[in-house]
């Protein structure tokens, strides 16, 4: 969804880029990974550094504004912010929630699985419907690419990030893929995403939440 709200115009006046949406001025600094009791760590670690559950972090520079946007990237500090609070990836306000569950605005795969999405462990963080209004009206091909649903059930199953793992002189990250809270490889994750999985998913009509 990132990549297409660079097309949301404020009024015609300026590209809006979403809360997620890290800055060519957000430099990543540059941290030593080593290997640290049953897994990986920074070499000049500090507190925050790993989130609750003690995976080691991304860790970001945050000056939104600054510099331009990077569309279609995602700064891991802000997504990781707003998918474990439930907070909209465009405005950072609430996301949107009902009976029905919680709102969604995603590619539209609906052909990949019998009673998609749900199942499917997500990166993309939920909506609020004014952001979900404003991007289907100023980006028409939303309507056709992308689909909204609600999801009733929408637990942290893990992240996506660099898997680390001792190579002949030093560690190397080979593979950067979804790892499960559950997956001994966590502890030699360097993450950079926070995933939900959606469960009990309904598609709702475009008209309906517009
Ligand atoms: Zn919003």
């Amino acid at each position: 969804m990132t990549d297409r709200i660079q097309e949301i115009t404020a009024a015609g006046r300026r590209i809006v880029a979403p809360y997620i949406t890290p800055w060519t001025g957000e430099e990543e600094p540059s941290r030593t990974v080593v290997e640290h009791r049953l897994g990986i760590g920074y070499s000049d670690e500090v507190l925050g550094d790993r989130d609750s559950r003690g995976v080691l972090w991304h860790t970001h520079a945050s000056f939104p504004g600054r510099g331009r946007p990077k569309f279609g990237e995602m700064h891991p500090q802000r997504q990781r912010r707003v998918m474990r609070k439930l907070l909209c990836q465009v405005c950072a306000g609430p996301a949107d929630q009902s009976d029905e569950g919680v709102l969604w605005l995603l590619p539209d795969f609906r052909d990949d699985w019998p009673g998609w999405p749900t199942r499917m462990g997500l990166d993309e963080p939920p909506v609020c419907r004014p952001c979900l209004r404003l991007s289907v009206r100023v980006c028409p091909a939303l309507r056709r690419g992308a689909v909204a649903i609600r999801a009733r059930g929408y637990p942290l199953c893990g992240v996506y990030g660099a898997v680390y793992s001792r190579g002949p002189n030093s560690l190397v990250s080979r593979d950067v893929r979804t790892v499960a809270y559950e997956d001994p490889a966590i502890r030699w994750t360097r993450a950079g995403r926070l995933l939900r999985e959606l469960l009990d998913c309904e598609i709702v009509p475009f008209d309906e939440v517009i």
